[in-house]
């Protein structure tokens, strides 16, 4: 299937990344999120295909702040979201962070979802790979142990989060990825509302899932969209 008609018809929402950044400030544009005062963190997967966000992030709002592991899970720990939140600039009073959760998906050139074709590379390779590997996990058991001196903790964090919820095991990579973005919002309120961030600084998070279109700009598939300010109530923003 030609890849714009399989974008369309598997994520019919789907925007392209400049599409969707804009309509993430004007969405903010209520909340007084100026690009100078405001302070970004991303989480995303390692993968080197996802690294268009970051640049676009901070074409808009300064360099963010890394949040992700394997799959787009924020990976930091306590002490991390710690550190970040002591980054966000202050000095108008209350501080705005926007923070970022999506995890991604490839196209192949035929259309296929769940890899892509590399830089010189002549078959296309799983992607997300943490995803994929977290899917056949799922529907086959764990795979072979390690050999001694490599742990995997980056993708049993993932395992964990992904077993939480409807109990199920998704059956393909689109709807494991979805529910992935599910699990990283889950996440990114946790930690922030563990640390009270919104009692300094109002704070804004969007998820998605990053799709890599071959020939294309990447595009992104909103899932979520909220924003908490002085007040500790969570608010829900339309794209
Ligand atoms: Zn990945």
């Amino acid at each position: 299937m030609p890849v714009l008609t399989r974008l369309r018809s598997q994520f019919p929402d789907a925007m392209p990344i400049g599409t969707y950044l804009d309509r993430v400030a004007t969405a903010l544009d209520p909340f007084d999120f100026r690009p100078d005062g405001t302070f970004a963190a991303v989480s995303i997967c390692r993968d080197e295909l996802t690294q268009q966000l970051i640049e676009q992030v901070a074409q808009r709002w300064h360099r963010p702040f890394a949040l992700g592991g394997l799959g787009g899970l924020p990976s930091l720990g306590r002490t991390g979201w710690q550190a970040c939140l002591s980054h966000v600039p202050d000095a108008d009073g209350r501080g705005h962070l926007l923070v970022f959760g999506l995890p991604h998906i490839g196209m192949d050139p035929a259309g296929g979802l769940g890899q892509s074709l590399r830089r010189h590379q002549d078959r296309p390779t799983s992607t997300c790979g943490a995803i994929n590997a977290l899917l056949d996990v799922l529907k086959n058991g764990p795979a072979e142990s390690l050999p001694p001196g490599l742990d995997d903790h980056e993708a049993q964090r993932l395992l964990r989060f992904a077993e939480q919820g409807s109990g199920t095991v998704p059956l393909e990579i689109v709807e494991l990825t979805l529910r992935v973005a599910t699990a990283i919002e889950d996440e990114m309120w946790t930690e922030l509302d563990a640390l009270e961030a919104w009692r300094t600084m109002d704070v804004a998070v969007f998820c998605g899932v990053q799709i890599h279109v071959p020939e294309r700009s990447d595009h992104v598939l909103s899932t979520g969209a909220s924003v908490k300010g002085a007040d500790g109530v969570r608010r829900p923003l339309v794209l």
